[in-house]
C-alpha cells in the first residue's frame, strides 16, 4: 500500500492538450502529475513547421513548440514525468492508474490527453518491413532524411500527406503520391503546394496493392481502380499518411467511446466523460478539428472542469 501515490490531478499524455491542462492545473494549485506517454510531445513532434498556432507569427517547429509548452508547465511546478500509463481502473470513487513499471497512482481527477496515432494500410509486406525498419514509415519528418536523393511513395490525400510529400520533395529525387479517389481531402492551399512541386507526381484513383521488397522497400505495386491497370513504382521509401486512431484502448472498459474509439463527451461543451472526475482533452475525443490550438483549448477546459470537480468534493 505504501507504494501508492496519491495525486489531485493526473494528466495522461503530453501533446498541446496535456501541457495546457498542466499549465492551468498547476496554476490552480492542483499539483498535476503528467505522464508523457510513448511519444513525449505527441503528434506535433513529428510535424515540421506549425504556422497556424496564434502567437508565432514566423511559425515554429512542432518539437520546439512542445518544449516551450513543457517549460511553461514546469515553470508552475507541474510534475512532468517520462513513462506511460498502461492500465486504469475507474470503477470506484478513487481513480486508479498504473505506470508501465507497475507504480500505482490514485487520482482525485484524471485528464485524458492521449491523442491519436498514425494508421497503416495493414498490408502484409508493409507491416513486415515496418517492423524490420526496412523503409516503411508514417513520419516523413522523422525518417525522410534516410531517403535523400532517392525515390519515395506516399499514400494519402489529406493535409498530412500533402505536408509530408512536400517535405519529402525537398530531400528526395521524386515523390509519388497515391490518392485512392479522384480527389484529395486536403485543403486547397496544400493541394496547390504539392501540385506545383515539380518532383511530386500525383496518381489519383490509385490503390496500393502491396509493398515490394525482401530486406527493404524496392517498389510499390499499385492498381488504377478505373482502368484496372497495375504497375510497380520503384521506390526505397514507403510513407503512409492516411489518418489516425485515437489512443484510448486502456480506457474502453470504463469510458464511453464511439465506434472508432474516440472518447464521447458526457456533456457537450464540457470536457466531462461518463466517469465523474475523469475529463478528456485533445485528439482522443476530437475527430473533427484535430488542431494544436483546439487541443490546447480543450486542455484548458479539462483543467477548469477538474478544478470545479475538486471544489465540489470539498463542499
Ligand atoms: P485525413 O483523415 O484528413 O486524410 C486521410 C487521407 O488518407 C484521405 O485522403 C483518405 O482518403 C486517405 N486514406 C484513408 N484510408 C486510406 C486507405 N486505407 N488507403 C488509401 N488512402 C486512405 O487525415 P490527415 O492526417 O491528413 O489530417 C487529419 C487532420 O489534421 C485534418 O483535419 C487536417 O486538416 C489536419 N492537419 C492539418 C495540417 C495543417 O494545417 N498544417 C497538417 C496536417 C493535418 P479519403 O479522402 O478517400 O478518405
Amino acid at each position: 500500500m505504501s507504494d501508492i501515490e496519491r495525486v489531485k490531478c493526473l494528466i495522461i499524455g503530453s501533446g498541446p492538450a496535456g501541457y495546457t491542462a498542466a499549465i492551468y492545473a498547476a496554476r490552480a494549485d492542483m499539483h498535476p502529475v503528467l505522464y508523457q506517454g510513448m511519444q513525449p510531445g505527441g503528434q506535433l513532434t513529428t510535424t515540421n513547421e506549425v504556422e497556424n498556432f496564434p502567437g508565432y507569427p514566423q511559425g515554429i517547429t512542432g518539437p520546439e513548440m512542445m518544449l516551450e509548452l513543457q517549460a511553461q508547465a514546469e515553470r508552475f511546478q507541474a510534475d512532468i514525468r517520462t513513462g506511460f500509463i498502461d492500465k486504469v481502473d475507474f470503477s470506484g470513487p478513487v481513480h486508479k492508474a498504473w505506470t508501465e513499471d507497475g507504480k500505482e497512482i490514485h487520482a482525485d481527477t484524471v485528464i485524458i490527453s492521449t491523442g491519436a496515432s498514425a494508421k497503416y494500410l495493414g498490408l502484409e509486406n508493409e507491416q513486415r518491413l515496418l517492423k524490420a525498419g526496412g523503409g516503411v514509415s508514417a513520419c516523413a519528418v522523422c525518417d525522410g532524411f534516410f531517403y535523400r536523393g532517392q525515390e519515395t511513395v506516399i499514400v494519402g490525400g489529406g493535409d498530412s500527406a500533402c505536408e509530408e510529400a512536400h517535405y519529402l520533395s525537398k530531400l528526395c529525387s521524386k515523390v509519388t503520391m497515391l490518392i485512392r479517389r479522384d480527389e484529395m481531402r486536403a485543403s486547397k492551399v496544400m493541394i496547390k503546394r504539392v501540385e506545383n512541386t515539380p518532383n511530386i507526381e500525383i496518381l489519383y484513383n490509385t490503390q496500393t496493392i502491396d509493398v515490394v521488397g525482401e530486406e527493404g522497400v524496392e517498389g510499390v505495386h499499385v492498381k488504377n481502380v478505373v482502368t484496372g491497370e497495375e504497375h510497380t513504382i520503384p521506390a526505397t521509401g514507403f510513407f503512409v499518411a492516411i489518418g489516425h486512431k485515437p489512443n484510448t484502448d486502456i480506457f474502453k472498459d470504463y469510458i464511453n467511446l464511439d465506434e472508432v474509439g474516440y472518447i464521447k463527451y458526457e456533456k457537450p461543451g464540457t470536457s466531462k466523460t461518463n466517469v465523474p472526475g475523469v475529463f478528456v482533452a485533445g485528439d482522443a475525443a476530437d475527430k473533427e478539428y484535430r488542431q494544436a490550438i483546439t487541443a490546447a483549448g480543450t486542455g484548458c477546459m479539462a483543467a477548469l472542469d477538474a478544478e470545479r470537480y475538486l471544489a465540489s468534493l470539498e463542499d
